[in-house]
């Protein structure tokens, strides 16, 4: 019987800075969630807060290697915990997330932190030093502008459509043509759809990201796509991971299979090409169930709940 999520995921992955452009950081760490940073004249942006305000710290140590400007916003791309609990280690003025990402927090975000925590021990470093929710403080609807001041142009924050929340947004230059995707694609990484919505991602969401035309991608997870051809590359695997549990969890549900079924098919599909990819396991009984309520007409993904999460995976992944 394989070990729970990433419980057994124990060993720490190495950080990597890179500078992608004047004042523009990634920090990716094979296949943990990545995190960003873009110099403005006299301010930073951060995006994304990682598990723990620990874990943050020692992030914003690298980046103060390279600016010291306080941080005035700090951008959350959707709700996930792994994503937004270390928050306060930041002391941005401003958090900015999505209208929907705040409504999500409210609604299930002691519950996703709950999950999270089980499921990836290891990125919560210190999860005393978590001092409560993250709530934005300035949210929208579909775009928000910041500007950088002095000749560093604009970043854009853009929602794109429902894909892997309700609620995720993007960070793009314009300038650099460089592109914080968050969870909506990643490269070399697999795919978490346990709170996505599949048909919309697949089709439109991921239509919109590739139409702003990138030539850095920085995904949610795994190494930076540098250059256009990199960039299409980690779109179309993304989508094309989406589409392959479309079809054959789609086929199995159609003909009245059962869930296990529909969990074999998409496994045995997938796993030649994503089976190496960091955390496919772990994902993959969230995200067939998940699909098995899209097509079952569920509209919204139910909440999970770290009892849910251990419910499905003994039924799934023995
Ligand atoms: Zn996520």
């Amino acid at each position: 019987m394989k070990s729970f999520a990433s419980s057994s995921d124990l060993a720490d992955k190495a950080q990597t800075l890179e500078i992608l452009g004047d004042g523009v950081y990634a920090l990716t760490a094979q296949g943990d969630p990545n995190v960003g940073a873009i110099e403005g004249e006299d301010f930073v942006v951060c995006f994304e807060a990682m598990a723990t305000p620990v874990a943050a710290s020692a992030w914003l140590q690298r980046l103060r290697e390279h600016t010291a400007k306080p941080v005035r916003y700090l951008v959350l791309s959707h709700y996930h915990a792994v994503r937004v609990l270390g928050a306060s280690a930041f002391g941005a003025q401003v958090i900015v997330a999505h209208d929907n990402t705040r409504a999500l927090i409210a609604e299930r975000g002691s519950q996703d932190w709950e999950s999270e925590l089980g499921r990836m021990p290891r990125l919560f470093s210190d999860p005393s030093s978590i001092p409560g929710l993250t709530w934005p403080t300035a949210t929208f609807s579909d775009r928000l502008t910041i500007a950088l001041g002095g000749d560093r142009g604009d970043l854009v924050l853009a929602y794109c459509g429902r894909g892997h929340t309700e609620g995720d947004i993007v960070a793009w230059l314009p300038g650099s043509k460089i592109l914080f995707a968050g969870d909506l694609v990643e490269a070399q990484a697999a795919l978490y759809t346990g709170d996505a919505f599949h048909r919309d991602w697949a089709a439109g969401t991921l239509d919109a990201v590739a139409a702003l035309g990138a030539e850095a991608l920085v995904g949610g997870r795994g190494a930076v796509a540098h250059g256009r051809e990199a960039v299409d590359a980690a779109i179309a695997q993304t989508r094309e991971f989406l589409a392959t549990m479309l079809a054959e969890v789609g086929a199995v549900h159609s003909a009245g299979g059962t869930l296990r079924d529909a969990f074999g098919a998409a496994h045995a599909a997938l796993a030649p090409r994503y089976g190496r990819w960091p955390i496919f396991e772990h994902c993959m009984p969230f995200n067939v169930s998940r699909l098995w309520d899209e097509l079952s007409g569920v509209g919204r993904p139910r909440i999970w709940t770290a009892e849910r999460d251990r419910q499905v995976w003994d039924q799934l992944q023995d």
